[in-house]
């Protein structure tokens, strides 16, 4: 065990005063592109939005001194963050003392700002709710150029609950402080396979509740749906000592496993990153499966989520890739979306029949506390919702978006949600009745009068 408070600063440079320093020249140049007029964008080097954005000539901000951990307290289970540190080098920190934050998403590079303002969710969320759930204070940088420490209990809790899917539109996260939990060093995990979805979803739940009233150091529920009829649940759980572990970082996709497996043990590094180093199961299209293609990347160490983003973004930006690659004639589904688990068996049924995306990814969240007040991402703070996660490319129809569209829909006939880093095809009226335009209003009233930043719309919808 380390030392009873540590900043992780190297010797030369502490790091709270270099954050500082960023900080100030961070302001400097966000006033300095206001006072003449220009739209600014974060200079982050990875992302995982699903959107294309379009290249409109706003400057770029320099922000790679936000991507550290700044201070860990093993005592008060927190650490504090830069804004752009990828979870990734969060845990490898937090690990050393033997805690990991509440929820960490399950792609490497996805960065700590990103994830509380973008819906982050994983396996331990029927415990301790989506990632903005399980943040204690944030230092936002507003559209004014002033940077307010945002807490629960202060003058700024508005911002502060306003925060989670705001997507960048109300201020920037530059420094978080987020809860850490209890984790052993490795995960036992259980794979229980199904065949009907209103059986599969019942003992779901029933695992989420056993696990809640269990407590005790970190364990996890999510599920996969292989195929109509094959879904496997799995529950894992943190533990001290293990006779031997797998390892999926290599060769075998962790996916295989599930459906080959009843047990397994995994060390609680490889159980965090099980799903980064495939994509889930993403990265099949880019022929990651194939062993002449898989071998050397995985040997120059590019079996993860930022080298299949890297190429992603070739492709993107590629006019002939895009007119000849296996994308062409394609619509693309990249969806995430929450259903409350009563109606859940019905959406996989719409899901199977109408999309037919294979597999897709189960996992449980609840809200962490009994009262839910993220007025932008509002759900029942007594209701289980299963986030269901389905990624692929289906024939264009003669509608464009037609099966984003159909999803959109049957996600509000259900009384789900849906999360908004991929694409949305929603009118105006309709977007707005369902992400509280009169509580967004209020914050940007507040926070962003003048419209310097785009609004929610504008920027998840319009693009
Ligand atoms: C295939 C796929 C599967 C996914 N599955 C999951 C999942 O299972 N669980 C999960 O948690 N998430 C998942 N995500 C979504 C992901 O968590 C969100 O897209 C998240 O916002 C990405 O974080 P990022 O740090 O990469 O942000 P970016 O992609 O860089 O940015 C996302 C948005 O957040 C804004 N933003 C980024 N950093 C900040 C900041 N510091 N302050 C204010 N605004 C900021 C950006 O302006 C942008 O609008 C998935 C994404 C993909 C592509």
């Amino acid at each position: 065990m380390l030392p009873e408070k540590e900043s992780m600063g190297n010797t030369e440079e502490d790091k709270r005063s270099a954050f500082e320093r960023h900080k100030a020249a961070l302001v400097q140049s966000f006033r300095e592109a206001r006072e003449a007029g220009q739209r600014v964008r974060l200079g982050k080097r990875t992302s995982n939005l699903f959107r294309r954005r379009r290249a409109d000539g706003a400057r770029t901000l320099e922000v790679s001194g936000f991507n550290t951990v700044i201070e860990i307290d093993p005592v008060a289970r927190t650490v504090d963050v830069g804004g752009m540190t990828p979870y990734d080098a969060v845990v490898a920190a937090t690990l050393r003392h033997g805690l990991m934050p509440a929820v960490v998403p399950e792609l490497k590079s996805i960065t700590v700002g990103g994830a509380v303002t973008g819906g982050g969710i994983e396996s331990s969320s029927f415990r301790f709710g989506f990632v903005h759930e399980t943040v204690v204070e944030i230092e936002i940088l507003t559209a004014s150029g002033e940077v307010v420490l945002c807490r629960p209990d202060n003058a700024h809790s508005d911002l502060f609950f306003g925060f989670a899917n705001s997507y960048g539109t109300l201020g920037y996260a530059l420094r978080l402080r987020i809860e850490l939990v209890p984790a052993g060093p490795y995960v036992q995990l259980t794979h229980q396979r199904c065949e009907a979805p209103e059986t599969y979803f019942e003992a779901l739940a029933a695992s989420c509740g056993e696990e809640r009233a269990r407590g005790g150091a970190a364990s996890f529920v999510d599920g996969v749906v292989f195929r109509e009829g094959e879904m496997v649940r799995t529950v894992a759980r943190s533990c001290q000592s293990v006779e031997s572990v797998s390892s999926y970082r290599f060769m075998r996709p962790f996916y295989h496993s599930i459906r080959e497996r009843g047990e397994d043990w995994l060390s609680i590094e490889d159980y965090i990153w099980r799903w980064d180093t495939d994509w889930f199961w993403c990265a099949r299209a880019f022929g990651m499966e194939r062993p002449w293609i898989r071998f050397p990347v995985g040997l120059l160490g590019g079996l993860n989520s930022r080298t299949y983003w890297k190429i992603r973004h070739v492709y993107e930006n590629s006019r002939l890739l895009r007119r000849i690659g296996p994308g062409r004639g394609k619509e693309w589904v990249i969806q995430d979306v929450e259903i409350p688990v009563d109606r859940a068996a019905e959406f996989q049924h719409f899901l199977c029949g109408r999309i037919g995306i294979f597999p897709f990814w189960i996992c449980p969240a609840k809200a962490y506390e009994d009262s839910s007040r993220f007025p932008l991402y509002q759900t029942d703070p007594e209701t289980l919702y299963i986030n269901f996660g389905f990624w692929g490319g289906l024939p264009s129809g003669a509608e464009p978006d037609a099966h984003n569209r159909l999803v959109e829909t049957k996600v509000q006939e259900l009384g789900g949600k849906k999360s908004l880093y991929s694409t949305s095809h929603f009118s105006e009226s309709e977007f707005w009745e369902i992400y509280n335009q009169p509580a967004y209003r209020a914050l940007k009233n507040r926070y962003d009068p003048e419209d310097y930043f785009p609004d929610l719309y504008q920027k998840c919808v319009l693009g």
